[in-house]
């Protein structure tokens, strides 16, 4: 079994980010910037934005956090996003998900410039990957891509079994396996919770991408031997044993399903860290302009 194994990707990868941003300060007498949004203080949220704002210190990047409580209306979160659209100094722009019921995610999503869009959930974005056209890629489904690419491994002609369908891992990372490239050229099939007899599926599967967010759903009877395991899924536990005071899990029962994979991520240490570097990426892209001008 090869440990598909993000921190080291990851580290390698952001210090060729860095070198990078460190080309664009040069050049243009300015860091890329990356701004968030966070509303409330749930604490996988503060995690999660928190981990953002330290990774885009480490390569170079500056970061602006923008604080909302909870109470926020829709509106006012609406014309933050408008006033950091209009801002040239700030090239990529995410609003970190969940939000409060009252407002309307969808909405915050579309109103957010596609072209400052570095987490790639505009529909323009998710519409371009779909045809295969120069856009952001959704940070989790770009990391993944990445990982594959750093072990070189060749997905051509693969089974793909992806469990989960949310617009932001699942149904993006089904497109993208299924396209004709590579990674990518898999025969993919898409499982969510209506799907029967999800074992069947895996048990035919060369590789399975979990994101569904249930601590160790995938289990080592559901999987062939020498098949590769992507686990998305981040589950807290609370734990005493832990200085957090909490413990993380993913989708797939690590311990008894590495007896059987070829390749296999780890939960914490894998997919977790390869999203920031998709989303360091990203925003270096749309600093650069690569994408839209
Ligand atoms: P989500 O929006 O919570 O959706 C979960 C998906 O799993 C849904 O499509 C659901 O099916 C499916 N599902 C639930 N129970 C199932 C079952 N028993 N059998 C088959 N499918 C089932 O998912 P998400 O936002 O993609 O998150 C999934 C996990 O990934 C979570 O643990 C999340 O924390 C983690 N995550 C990690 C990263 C990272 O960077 N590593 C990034 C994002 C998310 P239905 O559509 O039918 O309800």
């Amino acid at each position: 079994m090869i440990l598909l194994d993000g921190k080291l990707v990851s580290e390698d990868l952001k210090k060729s980010i860095a070198d990078q941003a460190a080309i664009f300060l040069k050049e243009n007498e300015r860091k890329p910037h990356l701004a968030a949004i966070l509303v409330g203080n749930d604490g996988g949220s503060e995690t999660y934005v928190a981990s953002k704002v330290k990774n885009c210190e480490k390569v170079g990047f500056e970061s602006t956090l923008i604080r909302f409580d909870t109470s926020v209306s829709e509106i006012e979160l609406l014309n933050e996003i408008r006033i950091i659209n209009e801002r040239t100094d700030i090239d990529g722009l995410i609003v970190q998900l969940p939000l409060p019921a009252h407002i309307n995610p969808d909405l915050v999503t579309e109103t957010i410039d596609y072209r400052k869009d570095v987490d790639g959930f505009h529909p323009v974005n998710l519409g371009r990957m779909q045809r295969n056209l120069p856009c952001f890629l959704p940070a989790t489904p770009f990391g993944i891509l990445l990982m594959l690419e750093y072990y070189k491994i060749n997905t051509s002609g693969m089974n793909c079994v992806v469990i989960g369908r949310s617009n932001i891992v699942g149904s993006p990372i089904s497109i993208l396996m299924a396209r004709n490239a590579n990674p990518g050229n898999c025969t993919v099939t898409l499982a969510h919770s209506k799907t029967k007899n999800i074992k069947e599926l895996t048990l035919n599967a060369d590789i399975i991408i979990a994101a569904i967010g249930k601590k160790n759903f995938l289990s080592a009877d559901m999987v062939k031997n020498g098949s590769i395991i992507i686990d998305v899924g981040i589950n807290r536990e609370e734990s005493s044993e832990s200085r957090s005071g909490y413990k993380l899990f993913g989708d797939v029962d690590f311990e008894q399903v590495s007896k059987k994979a070829a390749f296999i991520t780890p939960v914490p240490g894998g997919v977790g860290l390869m999203t920031i570097v998709g989303l360091l990426k990203n925003t270096l892209s749309a600093a650069r302009k690569e994408i839209y001008s």
